[in-house]
């Protein structure tokens, strides 16, 4: 039964705090229960959304904003769409499908999808886990620094339609990045919550979340009773989102362009990109005005390009994605058995929801009905998500605390028998966790063996169903057929998680299995490996990061030297010589940077510090004529825990005693 909580308004204490993720293909999104509410937590640039966008190169790796940034000089190291890949076999279809579309490679290992890439000039492959790992090792960053605490416990959300190994694969690329995952939620029962949908003693309600974001939409519908979510349904496209529309737009301005000039753009990978971003921009503009204008200088060939677009042609260019949308709506509905009208609520999740076509057809499908589209449908899932986080760790607020905790499973699950039939343990939507057992026995007179095999879907015959993992239960003792009782037990725990056992009761032979090795499954050890190659990572970035503050230092170091030279000011305390020693000095130092851009911190540190050494007698003259210049020099320390590139530094780390006497003060505060 579920479990209802008990009030009182205290939140978690730090070290409990669990976070609410959103993994999504395109972006991901992270939320934290605080206070009594659901705070979306902003990452280092400001946004509330961040790319699941992992890049190699030469010296470091990249995730997020930084990643997408640079995605058109590196195309062929920048990894997005790793949620397509996870959990699948390299031979599936939907996987030879995408990667003939994707700038960067796709191998086979152990039948699995890898990308390749190459990170500091060697050749280096990730599973799909791995790159999902380091994102959501991104968001757990993320929370950290918002947070000001530790941040080990996370629930994730995945598509309503994942099945076993792909959210199997979701939970340990959540185990690599460091959480320990508390629960995998299906992504429209997160937007439902989100929306306050899942309150015990509301009446029953059918509700249909609609989730259109940058590559995927998915429909599904959920059927709420007494907090219990069923999904009755889910349909969608995998590949129809608000790319499609900017890309439609990109070719209707290649054409304009074309037609005004005659010249061709479209072989231009750069004015292409250049009118991709644009097209992104004016989609935009136009969910909230109705008329919007792009504007690119010097396009292709020097030409500028300019055009204006009210919302209604804009709706004209893009009618049929707009209306491809709706058959999904339709398919869901009939395979949930339900009429339009029996829909109580709508949910608008995803960015492209914004776009007031795409509502317009929704209300008109639904006779005028009203969508619900309170929460920003960027964050909804997240939003979810963050509750059920808040609730698993013990939250006990006026908010959640009549929020459920039950989940259902999204496919049937069973054995195969004699005939190749599905002999179903549990049933498709039954809420989880869960235990089943049913007997058998065997086919054959003195039988010793038999293999149990295990699927997950609908059909009757197992051929039509998906195979999750098989083991054999060997020492049966030889008896009549039909006679020794086989008891098949199915475990599936609150992740959706599956674990199968069988014993044979008259010897007491048992084996079990949890779902892991076919069907794109990583080993223990290969998780093992994983989680510590993401430490190894984490090192190299923290490495990367003190390069960059260190050579900010240096850089910053030498900026203030030019500059003290050009000052007439100085040119009156210092000789024509000496001016030289500083220039010729500073000019090395930044030669010897533009020659060693993968220099260690160290290298970098050891630098500044000779060439202070160097400056530094100088200086100190100039400290004593008061000619130090307006920008107050701060200590390293602030400087490497605030904005590194700032224009301020430090002129001396442990200033001589001379310096303390005579020149500026150094503020060290931090
Ligand atoms: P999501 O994957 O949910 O973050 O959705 C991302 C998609 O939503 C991208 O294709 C965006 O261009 C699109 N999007 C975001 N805001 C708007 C808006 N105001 N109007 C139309 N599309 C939008």
């Amino acid at each position: 039964m579920p479990k209802k909580m008990s009030s009182s308004s205290t939140p978690p204490p730090a070290s409990r705090v669990s976070i609410g993720i959103d993994l999504g293909t395109t972006f991901s999104c992270a939320g934290v229960f605080r206070a009594g509410k659901v705070e979306i937590i902003p990452n280092d640039q400001g946004n509330r959304t961040t790319p699941s966008c992992v890049a190699f190169n030469e010296s470091e790796r990249l995730i997020g904003d930084a990643a997408k940034m640079q995605i058109a000089q590196n195309p062929t190291n920048t990894i997005y769409d790793a949620k397509r890949l996870i959990g699948r076999r390299f031979d599936d279809p939907v996987i030879q499908n995408d990667i003939k579309m994707y700038p960067f490679t796709v191998v086979q290992e152990e039948g699995k999808p890898k990308f390749e890439v190459t990170y500091r000039n060697e050749t280096r492959r990730f599973f799909a886990e791995e790159v999902s790992s380091m994102v959501l090792g991104k968001m757990k960053e993320i929370a950290e620094t918002y947070l000001g605490c530790i941040v080990s416990n996370a629930v994730i959300t995945v598509p309503a339609y994942f099945n076993d190994s792909q959210r199997q694969a979701t939970k340990d690329a959540g185990t690599i990045a460091g959480f320990d995952v508390q629960r995998i939620i299906n992504e429209p029962t997160a937007a439902a919550i989100a929306y306050g949908l899942d309150k015990v003693g509301d009446p029953e309600k059918n509700v249909l979340i609609f989730d259109m974001g940058g590559g995927t939409f998915d429909v599904s519908i959920l059927n709420l009773s007494d907090g219990i979510f069923e999904v009755m349904s889910t349909s969608g496209d995998t590949h129809l989102g608000g790319e499609d529309v900017d890309t439609r737009m990109v070719q209707y301005f290649a054409d304009e362009f074309k037609k005004k000039t005659k010249l061709d753009l479209k072989q231009n990978k750069r004015s292409l990109r250049r009118l991709q971003t644009a097209a992104e921009r004016l989609k935009r503009s136009l969910s909230a005005n109705t008329q919007a204008t792009i504007e690119i200088d010097s396009l292709y060939n020097g030409i500028d390009f300019y055009a204006v677009v009210s919302r209604a042609k804009f709706e004209e260019i893009c009618g049929d994605i707009f209306r491809a949308t709706l058959h999904p709506v339709e398919k869901a509905l009939s395979d949930a058995k339900l009429h339009k009208n029996e829909i109580h609520e709508i949910v608008l999740v995803g960015g492209s929801t914004r776009i007031p076509k795409i509502q317009d057809l929704l209300i008109k499908m639904f006779n005028g009905k009203s969508l619900n589209k309170s929460i920003n449908p960027d964050e909804a899932v997240a939003y979810g998500a963050a509750v059920q986080a808040a609730i698993l760790s013990g939250d006990h607020s006026e908010t959640v605390k009549d929020v459920l905790l039950l989940d259902v499973t999204p496919l049937s699950l069973g054995i195969e028998t004699v005939g190749g039939m599905m002999s179903i343990l549990i049933d498709r939507n039954s809420t989880i966790p869960r235990r089943e057992t049913k007997t058998f026995s065997t086919y054959a007179d003195g039988q010793s063996t038999v293999l149990i095999q295990i699927f997950e879907g609908e059909r009757v015959l197992t051929q039509d169903n998906n195979l999750l993992g098989k083991f054999e239960l060997t020492g049966i003792p030889a008896l009549p057929r039909g006679t020794p009782q086989i008891e098949v037990s199915f475990d599936i725990d609150t992740n959706g998680i599956l674990s199968v056992s069988a014993l044979e009761t008259t010897s007491r032979k048992h084996k079990k299995i949890v779902i892991t090795n076919d069907r794109g499954r990583l080993t223990k050890e290969q998780i093992e490996k994983m989680v510590s190659e993401a430490e190894q990572f984490r090192i190299d970035d923290d490495i990367a990061r003190e390069r960059v503050e260190k050579k900010n230092l240096l850089q910053e170091y030498i900026m203030q030297i030019k500059t003290f030279i050009s000052e007439e000011l100085s040119q009156n305390h210092l000789n024509p010589t000496e001016l030289d020693f500083l220039e010729e000095r500073t000019n090395e130092a930044l030669q010897w940077i533009e020659e060693n851009q993968t220099a260690s911190p160290d290298e970098f540190e050891s630098r500044r510090l000779a060439l202070e050494a160097s400056c530094t007698p100088f200086l100190l003259r100039l400290f004593a004529a008061g000619l130090f210049p307006t920008t107050t020099p701060i200590t390293e320390r602030r400087f490497a825990a605030g904005a590194p590139g700032v224009a301020a530094v430090a002129v001396n780390k442990t200033p001589s005693k001379e310096s303390e006497e005579r020149g500026p003060k150094i503020d060290d505060s931090d």
